[in-house]
């Protein structure tokens, strides 16, 4: 992860380095999480900027990062300030090519910081476009499901990756292999060269890419079309990954909310994390910090407040936050509001920001979808509720569309259908 590089304010240091969306209920900053590794109390101090200068709700998106809504334009200097001193845009030049998800298993940490790091230090990179995705994956992660244009899998044996969030094991052992993966092809390297290896893909897709308006790998033509002929001109895929072999990926399901050992999955309803939610896992991380903490509900502790302690968390593509040593907090963090256990309407409904916040649609997607949620069928397929069919923040794995719902049941009979 990226470190702070001076004792300049981040106003100072990264003038210019937010660049806004405007919308219709005003600008709209991406903050964007490398592998979605942050802590508990930066997740606060965003959701307190939310709260005091926009919309006071953060939407985590679809690729694990943050946006803030509904801010005033131009950008607040005070926000600009307190985004460059949260660090969390190291480079602004870089700022839109630092999309990387990764599954959250800490033996994957050092893989997601090299890659981020190895993506700052080059200039070149970030010619990246905004929509190119770089994943960091175990062997069967749910990570691999994205749309990711360039995929590093550690291949080391479950018990030195660390098979939980929270497992320190996949920590202390750094070597092994890793696969470097190319739209449906792969080479092996060591695993210490992986991020250099994938980077170097990504140079080769920004040399040879015909134009800025080829945005991702699978924009490139084939290697053989459907009858095997091979490209007729230009480059193709495949040059991306000299020497790669067919392999395919056979991603795993998104981590249900619940506990998963000692660590917690806290599903975000609709990706709106609010600011009771950010204060009670700060509250929690802040309590879980504490070595000579004794442990036990966390109301015990909240007299003395958050600790402002740093957390570790790990915000995911799939709206949910993972976070170690959470579990026996569970009901602290429903009572804000998140979903902590599997049998959730939440986690089959997802819906895109819809009306007021995209001029593009008059349909208030979240709103219908908060009336249908108590309808839908928590066993049955994941549906999704959009506005148009952009069909924004749509999950990666099969679900069913709800396009302009006028009202509940369109939402209920959209699931059936
Ligand atoms: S799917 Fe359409 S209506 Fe919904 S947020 Fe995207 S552009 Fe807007």
């Amino acid at each position: 992860m990226s470190t702070p590089s001076s004792s300049r304010s981040g106003a100072d240091r990264c003038p210019g380095l937010l660049t806004p969306f405007v919308s219709a209920d005003g600008a709209m900053v991406r903050l964007r999480i490398p592998g979605g590794r942050t802590n508990a109390s930066t997740v606060a101090a965003v959701s307190s900027l939310a709260k005091d200068l926009g919309d006071p709700d953060i939407t985590l998106t679809s690729r694990g990062s943050l946006q803030l809504r509904g801010l005033p334009q131009p950008l607040p200097r005070e926000l600009i300030t307190a985004i460059g001193d949260l660090d969390l845009v190291p480079s602004g030049a870089h700022d839109k090519a630092r999309n990387i998800v990764a599954d959250p298993a800490p033996g994957l940490d050092d893989l997601v910081a090299e890659l981020d790091a190895g993506l700052l230090a080059d200039p070149g990179l970030a010619g990246l476009p905004g929509r190119f995705l770089l994943a960091v994956a175990e062997p069967d992660g749910p990570v691999l499901a994205q749309p990711w244009d360039i995929a590093i899998v550690d291949e080391r044996r479950p018990e030195a990756r660390g098979t939980g969030p929270h497992d320190p094991r996949g920590r202390l052992e750094g070597r092994g292999t890793a696969r470097v993966l190319v739209d449906g092809h792969s080479v092996v390297v060591d695993r210490a060269d992986a991020p250099r290896a994938a980077l170097d893909v990504a140079r080769r897709f920004l040399a040879v890419r015909p134009d800025e308006r080829t945005w991702n790998v699978r924009d490139l033509p084939a290697s053989e079309d459907a009858d095997g002929a091979t490209a007729a001109q230009g480059a193709s895929r495949a040059d991306l990954l000299p020497g790669g072999t067919p392999f395919a990926v056979a991603p795993g399901e998104p981590p249900a909310p619940g506990p998963v050992g000692d660590d917690l999955v806290a599903l975000v309803p609709l990706g709106l994390l609010t600011p009771a939610m950010a204060l009670s896992l700060d509250e929690v991380g802040g309590v879980l910090r504490r070595p000579s903490s004794p442990g036990g509900p966390v109301s015990r502790l909240r007299p003395e407040g958050p600790s402002h302690l740093d957390h570790r968390v790990v915000v995911t593509p799939w709206r949910s936050i993972v976070l170690p040593g959470g579990a026996e907090y569970a009901d602290d963090l429903a009572a804000a509001g998140l979903v902590t256990t599997p049998d959730s309407p939440w986690s089959v409904l997802t819906a895109c920001a819809g009306a007021p916040s995209c001029n593009r649609t008059t349909t208030p997607t979240r709103r219908i979808a908060q009336e249908a949620a108590p309808f839908v069928d928590v066993d049955g397929p994941p549906v999704h509720v959009i506005g148009c069919d952009r069909a924004c923040g749509h999950p990666a794995r099969e679900h069913a569309i709800s396009l302009n719902p006028s009202c509940a049941a369109d939402v209920v009979a959209a699931q059936r259908s």
